[in-house]
């Protein structure tokens, strides 16, 4: 069976346009997975530490077969793969970082994973480009993105020319 998956994309190291290119080839790559869109490139203000680049973010999505957690050990090996390094400091500056946002219709909550991701609701670099490819999504807790957006200001982002 395959479920519909989105994919969270960041990099603010190391020509961070590109760093998302190769990752979705990767995406496009993997086993029993199938990568039918991805949304436009954005510029955002970083998380955390301020003393770093902007980032550029995107979301795919994706239909898979694959496990959630045999996901997550693909993305892991694709974050290494294009040189990410895993530091002390939380949200620090990385080459590139790949987060499940949703899997299918799963709620989650391990040791190794959360899905829903636990803070999407409250990042404009993750809702905004969410929404150009699913605007009528829903949360497995009943929440639509469309809520989720109106209480998500468009701030710190700016949406990339292709
Ligand atoms: P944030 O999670 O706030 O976006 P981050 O993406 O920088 O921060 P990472 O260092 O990439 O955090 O990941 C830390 C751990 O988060 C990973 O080892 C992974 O096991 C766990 N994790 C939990 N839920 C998810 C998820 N939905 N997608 C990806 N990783 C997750
Ligand atoms: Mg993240
Ligand atoms: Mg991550």
């Amino acid at each position: 069976m395959m479920e519909r998956v989105y994919i969270g994309l960041g990099s603010n190291l190391a020509e961070p346009l590109q760093q998302l290119r190769d990752a979705l080839a990767a995406l496009a790559q993997l086993p029993d997975t199938r990568l039918l869109a991805h949304s436009s490139f954005y510029a955002s203000d970083p998380l955390g530490p301020p003393d770093q680049p902007r980032y550029v973010n995107a979301v795919a999505a994706l239909d898979t077969a694959l496990q959630p957690w045999t996901l997550l050990d693909s993305l892991q090996r694709i974050e290494q793969e294009q040189g990410r390094v895993r530091k002390a400091e939380r949200w620090g500056p990385r080459t590139l970082d790949l987060d499940i946002l949703l899997f299918g219709e799963r709620s989650i909550a391990d040791e190794r994973l959360t899905v829903p991701h636990y803070h999407m609701h409250a990042r404009p670099f993750v809702l905004y480009p969410l929404a150009e490819l699913a605007a009528e999504l829903q949360l497995p807790d009943g929440r639509r993105l469309s809520e989720l957006l109106a209480a998500c200001p468009f701030t710190g982002l700016e949406r990339l020319a292709e």
